[in-house]
């Protein structure tokens, strides 16, 4: 094994919070993030609420406060990122209410300069480097995909011609070894390759929707990184996966203002959200039964969460007081699968 740094005796699954900073505009006198602990700990405070009780302790393996670049975030995913190219799986979820900067852990900001890279990019471009490095008979193959899931249908982000198309979600014993195997296949060998594919998902995924925003934060976007590495000499094949997950937004709809749509849209996530809570929970306690049926987004995943595989999951939360009751519902999900 090249890169076998990551151990943990939880076991495969970790779960790190990132608190996002407030925004030009906010102001800062409304911040309930009370105290970052240098073991993972959080406590978070409802300022509009006097007495005793408005305190309240989280634990995480680790707490990224708003100070935080990106670099330093990937720093510590760096090795599970590295393990790929070993045969892992591994499998990096941003969870969070809309505005709570999942995308921006995972991609960047809108408009994005390299120093403000997310993980997705930071990623490929280190496993680039290793690969292309050739100091060893291995070759290896990067190629992406790139897949929505909204109202719990899966759609193909990087396809020139049907977009619009339903795919199947093929069973794990397929020799492709594809959950997805329709959706379409991208070699890529440069971050220039990656940029441009994801800015190709990033216009088909506006099709159709009214505001790119809106629509983006109601569905869950997987991209998945395949490395397959031929070792020349002995002709043996490794195979990784790394699968890169912005989750729909967790907020619950407003029912006294949602449309019949919005509703829908709501259940759906709802739905798949706490699907992907109940598999994490019976992962994290070894359980024998691992509901994976549940919602499409478990059973895209079925593979590669569980097993031998890693998983990571980013709580992003807003500092506001504004956000209070989303931001401890957020808390409460996360305490369940950590
Ligand atoms: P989400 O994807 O959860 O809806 P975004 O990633 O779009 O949230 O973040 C909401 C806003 O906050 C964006 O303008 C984003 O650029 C900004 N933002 C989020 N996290 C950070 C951060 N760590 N540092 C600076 N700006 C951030
Ligand atoms: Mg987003």
């Amino acid at each position: 094994r090249l890169y076998n740094e990551v151990q943990d005796l939880k076991g495969n699954i970790k779960v790190y919070c990132r608190i996002r900073p407030f925004l030009p505009g906010q102001s800062m006198k409304h911040n309930i993030i009370e105290h970052i602990g240098e073991n993972g700990e959080l406590v978070v405070a409802n300022p509009s609420k006097n007495g005793k009780d408005n305190h309240r302790l989280f634990k995480f393996n680790k707490v990224f406060g708003p100070a935080t670049t990106q670099e330093e975030v990937f720093l510590d995913t760096r090795p599970l990122i590295r393990s790929v190219l070993d045969g892992y799986t591994v499998c990096i979820f941003a969870y969070g209410q809309t505005g709570s900067g999942k995308t921006y852990t995972m991609s960047g900001p809108a408009v994005l300069s390299k120093e403000d890279w997310g993980i997705n990019y930071r990623a490929l471009n280190e496993l680039f480097q290793i690969t292309q490095s050739r100091t060893s008979s291995i070759i290896y193959e990067v190629a992406i995909q790139l897949v929505e899931i909204y109202n719990e249908q899966v759609r193909d982000l990087l396809s020139t011609d049907g977009y619009q198309k339903r795919l199947e979600i093929w069973s794990t014993a397929q020799p492709s070894g594809l959950a997805v195997p329709e959706a379409s296949i991208h070699p890529v060998k440069t971050t220039a390759d990656v940029l441009e594919l994801i800015n190709v998902g990033l216009t088909n995924r506006a099709v159709g929707a009214t505001a790119l925003n809106e629509r983006s934060s109601r569905s869950h976007s997987l991209l998945t990184v395949h490395v397959r590495g031929t070792d020349l000499v002995t002709n043996a094949v490794l195979r990784g996966n790394l699968h890169l997950i912005d989750l729909a937004g967790s907020e619950r709809a407003d029912r006294s203002e949602a449309t019949r749509e919005r509703l829908r849209e709501a259940q759906h996530i709802n739905k798949s959200l706490s699907a992907l809570g109940d598999v994490i929970f019976a992962l994290a306690q070894k359980s024998s039964y691992v509901p994976y049926r549940n919602s499409k987004l478990t059973q895209v995943l079925q593979s590669s969460l569980g097993g031998q595989a890693k998983t990571l999951m980013f709580v992003q939360l807003n500092p506001d007081v504004d956000s209070y009751s989303e931001t401890i519902s957020t808390l409460k999900f996360a305490e369940r699968v950590s």
